[in-house]
């Protein structure tokens, strides 16, 4: 038997009789998964599951999973690297599985293995392959197949692959704003008809504060009194008293102890959850959550298990199941999912990680400025701050500025300074956006007219949707308004028509969510008039009819299923 996994990573191949070719996974609690591929591109693969891996799974046929993990009891994998596309069975009972493998790594508690006899075609070098934009994605190229290269290789086969993905209305990223802020801004980018301004629909700035002028008053007020930059870390020469004053102000605000800032809210969840676990100990989070916090859970060496998004019965069996074998636990959700704009029923979650002696950190980049009755967040709504033991946010969304913060005890803040590296190696934000953000949450604060429109405008823009035919559940209030489209090609024709009318929106596409579940991620703000949000209807009406696109189309697709 030869060991082709070896052959297999190292080259770009096709496979002559490729339904000889099978994976085997084996776990580590003696479970095997054996898989004969049906289909193999370099994108990805199609395999046929043999045995009773659907019934394990609990996932249902016809299921699309977005982006996500397959994360089974049995069969888990390390954060996700092996990822289920859409599952469905065929008239003689077979268990249909689409994998994407690009990014597959090992099995979280086994190993991955290709086994048994099927002839390769040596013929096929990756340096000949048609780099086109239609074949390829940004996942081709998260794993590198060729043994004995040049480092850069990779590299500049994805400059060939970029040059021509950039030529087409799919690249739609890397927009550069001329002077200008608020909700309508210039771009570098021209229309058709020679203008360049936009009304920006896919800003963190929710409630418009990254424009306020008494905000710039107190960023400009605090470049003169300390300068540039904050000179130093945390824990050298980089707080200064307006830190401090911020500092204090949150742990105010979510009745913390403390609350320790870092220089980003992808710094925080890095920095919080590597700093916090050890090797002993388990964490337990959303499958959707964020790059920071998976990446935070990469870090720490920690047993890393996922259940399936917002389903607390797959959270508490992962506990049940798994929570003894471990010394301290951490369950992890997001008050907001950044993708879906959904978020979860917290204070079930807090419940059942309590009972399991779990610690709960809740995100709440998305939900801080936006949910709750004093917009505090989901931790607020829920009525969960005191029982949640870390919440963390971020000054990128609540007033379209930069730097994270974590609000949680005093002995855990201390912990923290000297063990979270993200925090203790690297600078703090300067003082003039710390000033800046003191001022934004400070009128925040004052005047909840802010948040009233910013809920107003959610609410209109939910009510156009509708009556486009895409209906968002009515539960939904983060500003976060994913219109899925689930059709990459009629994406790209709507794409170009709502840029050329004004309308700059960030389509989302795999490999950052499946390619049935790309779509517009729409934002709105505060800011932006009614005749604003009215003009983008219109346009994506526009952009729907010439990409002859019906929201009905991706329902039945299985594409909609959140929103219909
Ligand atoms: N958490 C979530 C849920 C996010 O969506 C983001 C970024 N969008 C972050 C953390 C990181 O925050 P920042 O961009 O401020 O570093």
């Amino acid at each position: 038997m030869t060991n082709l996994m070896k052959k297999i990573r190292h080259r770009r191949f096709k496979i002559k009789t490729n339904n000889e070719l099978r994976f085997v996974v084996e776990t580590s609690t003696g479970s095997r998964l054996e898989m004969t591929v049906d289909n193999l591109s370099l994108m990805g693969i199609g395999c046929w599951l043999t045995g009773t891996l659907k019934e394990e799974m609990g996932i249902q046929l016809g299921q699309i999973i977005p982006s996500s993990k397959l994360t089974t009891p049995n069969h888990e994998f390390a954060l996700g690297r092996l990822v289920a596309r859409s599952i469905h069975e065929d008239d003689a009972k077979n268990t249909f599985i689409g994998f994407s493998t690009v990014d597959a790594k090992v099995p979280l508690d086994g190993s991955l293995s290709i086994y048994f006899d099927h002839e390769l075609d040596d013929s096929d070098s990756p340096f000949d392959l048609e780099l086109s934009p239609g074949k390829f994605s940004l996942a081709s190229f998260a794993e590198n197949h060729s043994s004995n290269v040049d480092l850069f290789s990779k590299v500049h086969q994805f400059n060939v692959f970029m040059k021509d993905w950039r030529k087409t209305s799919k690249f739609s990223y890397m927009n550069v704003r001329k002077p200008s802020m608020g909700q309508r801004v210039s771009l570098s980018k021209v229309r058709r008809n020679g203008r360049n301004d936009y009304v920006i629909m896919g800003s963190n700035d929710y409630l418009g504060l990254a424009s306020h002028p008494r905000v710039l008053d107190a960023a400009k007020k605090a470049v003169d009194q300390y300068g540039f930059g904050a000179t130093g870390s945390p824990l050298t020469t980089g707080v200064s008293e307006v830190h401090m004053e911020l500092s204090d102000y949150l742990a105010k605000l979510f009745q913390k102890e403390k609350v320790i800032l870092f220089n980003s809210g992808y710094a925080a969840n890095l920095g919080l959850i590597s700093g916090l676990t050890q090797a002993q100990d388990l964490i337990v989070a959303d499958m959707l959550s964020h790059a920071s916090i998976q990446d935070g859970m990469q870090l720490s060496r920690a047993t890393s298990r996922f259940f399936k998004h917002n389903d607390f019965v797959h959270f508490e069996k992962l506990l049940t199941e798994s929570r003894d074998q471990y010394s301290g636990c951490l369950a992890i959700t997001e008050g907001v999912f950044s993708m879906d704009g959904d978020g979860p029923q917290l204070d079930e979650f807090v419940n059942i990680a309590q009972r399991h002696k779990a610690r709960v950190l809740v995100d709440e980049a998305h939900s801080f400025g936006v949910v709750g009755p004093t917009g505090l967040g989901t931790c607020e709504k829920f009525g969960v701050i005191n029982q949640t033991d870390l919440i963390m946010g971020t000054f990128s969304k609540i007033c379209g500025g930069i730097g994270g913060f974590v609000a949680t005890s005093e002995e855990v803040a201390n912990w923290l300074y000297f063990w979270s590296r993200a925090h203790m190696f690297s600078v703090s934000i300067p003082p003039s956006t710390a000033a800046a953000a003191l001022e934004a949450l400070r009128i925040f604060r004052e005047d909840m007219t802010i948040l009233n429109q910013l809920r107003q405008n959610i609410q209109h823009f939910k009510n156009g949707l509708a009556s486009l035919g895409y209906r968002l559940p009515a539960q939904h209030e983060s500003a976060v308004l994913p219109v899925v489209i689930g059709d990459e090609q009629k994406m790209e024709v709507m794409n170009k028509v709502m840029m050329d009318a004004g309308v700059f929106v960030i389509p989302i596409v795999y490999p950052a969510v499946s390619r049935t579940q790309c779509r517009f991620r729409f934002t709105v703000m505060a800011t932006h008039t009614v005749s604003d949000l009215d003009y983008v209807l219109n346009v994506l009406e526009l952009a729907m009819e010439k990409a002859d696109f019906r929201f009905s189309d991706s329902v039945k697709s299985g594409a909609h299923k959140k929103a219909a």
